[in-house]
């Protein structure tokens, strides 16, 4: 029987375990391959509803399940550290247990670290404590001035502080506290989600604008205290903004175990084949937020939850392929669609094919509010 190690139990993770073991996992009760999935935390979260979670609007329930519930078909759950990883010999270190495979896919997102002192001043809602607790301050806020900070670059889900922004702004505005409230992002982005183009910069940007939200881009945190934040610019000015309240996305970085088993590139990140999702090790793939893929020009594909998906079908198929002595067939396209939330129950859809750059953004719509809806219920429904 092939074993196959999963690293990581989140979105693509989950997606790549579910994927394989649909197609090799298990027929007539019977195992026929072992999908062993090694993840540090019990319940497993769906990320993108974390701002809905900062306004109210999600509790952590519902945004989470108990990752044992994906143990069926093959899959096994290896709870605990992943300790170390030997991508030569296809082997993970886990309680200080060794587990080795036939074939191993990384997905261990992204880490995320503390720079300036942030976690002690204000909210990081790229996660479930941060989320809530920005929220237990929001609705005892008075009025004042609230910073959305972007602590620095790359970071996953980069429609996350525009939605926050746009989400807060809604709350403000049902309290009838907007007049007496600042709302502003900070970013050192040039724009608005570079990587699709001026267009949909502009669309973004203009959005931002028609709700009052001010928009500090190219703007980068060097410093921060209780009520100030320091940012420099590229013509090298020092620029003092005050806050009450805050809310960031924290500085991103690849796990150590992966850094520290050699396989990560010169970006810090592991790269891999476009396409397949190959990195230089024999039948090891990486997808999600841990990988990076050069699009034109300086950009890199976004890190986000559809795209790990996409990867995951692909490499699970491959995987499958390879398994019956077949040549992989499928390759990942970068085609995939982005919802930016508005509040008011209307949102956005920008995507389109990201290799090519033919990306659009959809006009504002209920439909698509409900669309993003379903794609969180249906990911539990359907990997759970
Ligand atoms: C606020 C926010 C909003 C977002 N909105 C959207 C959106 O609208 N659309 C969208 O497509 N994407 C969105 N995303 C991004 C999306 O959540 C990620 O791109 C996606 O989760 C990436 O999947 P992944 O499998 O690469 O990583 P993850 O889902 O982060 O999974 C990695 C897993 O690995 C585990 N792990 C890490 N290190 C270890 C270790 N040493 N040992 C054991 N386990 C380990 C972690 O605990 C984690 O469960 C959003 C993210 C955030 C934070």
């Amino acid at each position: 029987m092939k074993t196959i190690l999963v690293l990581g139990g989140g979105i693509g993770g989950i997606r790549t375990a579910r994927e394989l073991s649909k197609k090799i996992g298990n027929e007539d009760g019977i195992d026929l391959a072992k999908i062993l999935v090694f993840e540090k935390q019990k319940k497993s979260l769906f990320a993108p509803s974390l701002t809905w979670m900062m306004v109210g609007k999600r509790e952590s329930e519902q945004i989470q399940d108990d990752l044992t519930n994906i143990q069926l078909g093959g899959i096994e759950v290896v709870f605990g550290d992943i300790e170390s990883v030997d991508p030569d010999n296809i082997t993970v270190t886990s309680n200080g247990k060794s587990y080795s495979g036939d074939y191993m896919v990384v997905s261990l997102g992204a880490d995320q670290t503390d720079i300036h002192e942030m976690s002690k001043l204000g909210h990081n809602y790229y996660t479930v404590e941060g989320a809530k607790s920005f929220y237990n301050d929001l609705k005892n806020f008075k009025g004042g001035k609230i910073a959305i900070v972007v602590s620095s670059l790359p970071y996953k889900s980069p429609v996350a502080p525009y939605e926050a922004a746009m989400l807060i702004d809604e709350y403000l505005r049902e309290q009838g506290l907007r007049e007496k409230t600042e709302i502003s992002l900070y970013t050192p982005e040039v724009e608005p989600m570079t990587f699709a183009g001026k267009e949909i910069s502009l669309r973004v940007s203009e959005l931002m604008k028609s709700k009052g939200i001010d928009y500090f881009p190219e703007h980068k945190l060097d410093e921060a205290d209780k009520n100030h934040l320091t940012f420099s610019t590229p013509d090298n000015q020092e620029v003092k903004k005050e806050y009450d309240l805050m809310a960031y996305t924290p500085k991103h970085v690849c796990p150590a175990v992966i850094r520290e088993a050699g396989m990560t590139g010169e970006t810090g990140w592991v790269e891999v084949n476009h396409q397949t999702l190959q990195t230089p090790f024999e039948n090891v793939y990486a997808i999600g937020d841990i990988t990076t893929i050069p699009l034109s020009g300086t950009e890199s594909l976004p890190k986000a939850g559809v795209f790990a998906q996409y990867q995951a079908n692909t490499v699970a198929h491959n995987i499958t392929r390879q398994m019956h002595g077949k040549q992989p067939d499928k390759v990942f396209t970068a085609e995939g669609k982005y919802i930016l939330d508005q509040g008011n129950g209307k949102a956005t859809k920008v995507g389109g094919n990201f290799y090519s750059s033919e990306l659009d953004i959809k006009e504002t719509s209920a439909v698509n509010h409900w669309v993003k809806i379903l794609q969180e219920k249906t990911w539990f429904v359907k990997h759970f």
